[in-house]
């Protein structure tokens, strides 16, 4: 039996997410994990994964209950999710921008305290997208990277939607688009506009369901990176698609607000790196107990530098889990400063820890553990991509900590 990441009673888990990491885990174990060399040397999306995610009814997790989803909020969600990046990194990162469409339209949302109106509007529109999850089986996509200063949160986006008679005209490019070719949807965010010659804002953010047989969307450009092959995140073109009102996922005006209100939603990322992090200390263990499937049973265990080089792995697990762990408690519309950089801490921590746990394993473990005949040098390469993700990177990360310490909302050193 594998134990949980975050054990339920050590962790104070209540019964649905143990529940939840329990059936993950299973499935992962079981299903996942022998496809993900397969998914990561072909570089091919897990489509087989997603079917079973489907069967088990976990493609609705962060659909409300009331809607027949399983309703986790993001805590929950992040806990099951990092059980699924344990075994298939590309997996659970894919699940993420797959999820996202449902815990921001829905238990997120549903917190912020909408007028009446718009709530009333929110709830008309995402029940149409929970239905196609729940009845088809609908993959959504997250695509928001245009390779400028938007995705950070800095600048407008440059895909645009102008506003047509019964709906909206989309056009722009999405790069690393996560799921592309296989999402039945993209839940882009683009600018909208009253008309083409609008200055653009930010404050008209649209988030959007472009279904992915529409005409004039393409997916475009080769896909051969060094980690999270199996995310298939290639390039994707809108060309004058016509999408209709009832697409939007979010009512206009809310994503803006939603954003700023409610950041640990950029946390969403993490769970598929903290997973990495576990899988990459669980296999030193195992490898230095001379008990990994397949491999001559050599003990290695009694060496006191190996020991040492896993009490610095234990430890490093062990800050990354109590960190990240107290960062996904806290999430909250509305969190205080001092809230908002644990976050920041915890998405620098995880991203960078599961790359520095990765290489710390292939150096104790030794020559023969990096052959890719075993998941260490996949978990290597996948752990890599995770400071990378926009809007939080570990490099933006730092840049908010350091700005957050020395300086209060407001204040500048200008005379
Ligand atoms: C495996 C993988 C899957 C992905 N999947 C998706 C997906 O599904 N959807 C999606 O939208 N994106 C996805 N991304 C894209 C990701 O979120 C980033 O947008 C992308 O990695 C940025 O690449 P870039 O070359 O444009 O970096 P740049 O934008 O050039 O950024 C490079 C670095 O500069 C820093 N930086 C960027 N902007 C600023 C700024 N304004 N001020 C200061 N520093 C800045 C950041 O630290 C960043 O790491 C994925 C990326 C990877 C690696």
């Amino acid at each position: 039996m594998i134990e949980p990441i975050f054990d339920p009673t050590a962790w104070g888990l209540t019964d649905k997410q143990a529940a939840l990491g329990r059936q993950a885990r299973e499935l992962a174990a079981l299903k996942f994990a022998p496809r993900a060399a397969g998914y990561d040397r072909e570089a091919t999306f897990p489509t087989e994964n997603y079917q079973d995610l489907a069967d088990s009814g976990l493609l609705g997790i962060c659909i409300p209950e009331d809607e027949g989803g399983l309703g986790a909020d993001l805590k929950t969600y992040m806990l099951t999710a990092a059980e699924i990046g344990r075994f298939c990194g590309a997996t659970a990162l894919t699940f993420n921008m797959h999820v996202s469409s449902c815990l921001w339209t829905g238990g997120l949302l549903d917190q912020l305290g909408l007028s009446d109106t718009v709530r009333d509007e929110l709830h008309t529109r995402r029940r149409l997208h929970y239905r196609r999850i729940h009845d088809e089986g609908a993959i959504y996509a997250q695509p928001f990277s245009e390779g400028g200063a938007a995705a950070a949160g800095f600048k407008a986006f440059g895909t645009t939607a102008l506003k047509v008679e019964g709906g909206w005209r989309i056009n722009g490019k999405k790069i690393f688009a996560s799921l592309s070719g296989h999402a039945n949807y993209y839940g882009a965010l683009c600018t909208a506009l009253q008309h083409p010659d609008d200055a653009h804002s930010r404050r008209n953010t649209m988030y959007i369901a472009v279904p992915a047989d529409a005409d004039g969307v393409k997916v475009v450009g080769d896909w051969d990176p060094l980690g999270m092959r199996g995310t298939v995140s290639r390039t994707l073109i809108f060309e004058d698609v016509f999408v209709p009102d009832e697409a939007q996922l979010m009512p206009h005006g809310v994503y803006p607000d939603a954003a700023r209100r409610w950041p640990h939603m950029f946390m969403t990322l993490t769970p598929s790196y903290m997973g990495i992090a576990q899988a990459c200390y669980d296999f030193t263990v195992a490898y230095l107990r001379g008990e990994v499937p397949g491999m001559p049973p050599v003990k290695r265990r009694m060496y006191p530098t190996k020991q040492l080089a896993v009490a610095q792995m234990r430890l490093m697990l062990e800050q990354t889990k109590a960190l990240w762990f107290q960062a996904i408690s806290e999430a909250r519309p509305d969190p205080s400063k001092d809230s908002l950089m644990r976050a920041w801490a915890a998405q620098h921590t995880v991203m960078e820890n599961a790359n520095e746990l990765a290489q710390l394993a292939i150096r104790t473990c030794g020559g023969q553990a990096m052959l890719r005949s075993l998941p260490l040098e996949r978990l290597y390469r996948d752990s890599r991509c995770g400071s990378l993700m926009l809007p939080w990177t570990a490099e933006l990360c730092l840049d908010y900590l350091g700005k957050g310490a020395l300086y209060e909302q407001g204040e500048s050193d200008d005379a």
